[in-house]
């Protein structure tokens, strides 16, 4: 059975002297046996965040995450964090981010590299993919979607991949930031799509078994849509994911689909505090 996987992806908010209190707060408001969370902080806030769950009870299983990292290991890139400078800090990392292929002017070639450098360097990857809104009113996301998933894993190792424990977010890009969500019915077509992609790639296991998470301003109120749909097996979570009230709601229900899946024995309870 999927994992159930809620990623807070914190983009260009906190710094190191308020992430490590929040994460704290988060990890102490989301206890939910057999949901997978994963905060994301700025990369100058890793350490902050790594140290505050390590020293917090209901932190030590919560994974870190980078928000990207460059394609390149070393080298003359000023501004730059190889996946290998990663080693210590996270475990995890945002791959493909909208956000970046928009502002960094990112491609699905060089997503790919990074992918492979994330697998490499035993970082778990959160490749994200989706369509504009142009693309969805013109009836083509799944083409687009499935052309973004062909395209970054054209020059990686399936198996390597596979096993790297690759996680894929569909976040169409209209939904980002801005309110709108897909409905759960598209979200899940979608991951249909995606998993009969890898499959026609030769994706090991026939994809049945790669987490799809759905992201796209997902709040507590609108996440039970999404884990309603068998094909979705949780959140990428931005706006919401810095208020610890939004993230104990949308991790509790996430329990309520991780129980239903038999990866719990018991009910997921929300801690006060
Ligand atoms: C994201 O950053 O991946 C995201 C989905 O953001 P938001 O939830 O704010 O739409």
């Amino acid at each position: 059975m999927r994992d159930v996987i809620v990623a807070a992806n914190w983009k260009m908010h906190t710094t190191p002297a308020d992430a490590g209190e929040l994460a704290a707060t988060i990890a102490g408001r989301t206890v939910a046996t057999g949901v997978t969370r994963v905060i994301c902080p700025p990369f100058v806030a890793l350490a902050a965040v790594r140290d505050a769950l390590r020293a917090s009870q209901a932190g030590v299983d919560v994974g870190v995450g980078a928000q990207t990292i460059h394609h390149e290991l070393a080298g003359a890139y000023t501004g730059e964090i190889s996946a290998p400078m990663l080693a210590g800090l996270a475990t995890w990392v945002i791959v493909g981010h909208s956000e970046r292929r928009r502002d960094a002017a990112e491609t699905d070639a060089l997503i790919g590299r990074k992918l492979a450098r994330a697998i490499d360097a035993g970082l778990r990857p959160i490749l994200c993919v989706g369509e504009q809104l142009a693309e969805r009113e013109a009836g083509t996301a799944i083409p687009i979607v499935d052309a973004q998933v062909r395209a970054a894993l054209a020059e990686v190792d399936l198996a390597a991949t596979a096993a790297g424990g690759l996680v894929i977010a569909y976040e169409p890009v209209w939904a980002i930031g801005t309110g709108r969500t897909a409905t759960g019915a598209d979200a899940s077509a979608m991951a249909d799509a995606i998993r009969a992609t890898l499959a026609a790639l030769g994706w090991p296991d026939g994809a049945a078994r790669l987490p799809i998470l759905y992201g796209g301003s997902v709040t507590s109120a609108s996440i039970a849509e999404f884990l309603a749909e068998p094909a979705i097996d949780g959140a990428l979570v931005g706006g919401a994911s810095l208020k610890p009230d939004e993230m104990a709601g949308i991790v509790a229900r996430a329990g309520i689909t991780a129980e239903a899946r038999g990866l719990v024995t018991t009910a997921p309870r929300e801690r006060a505090g």
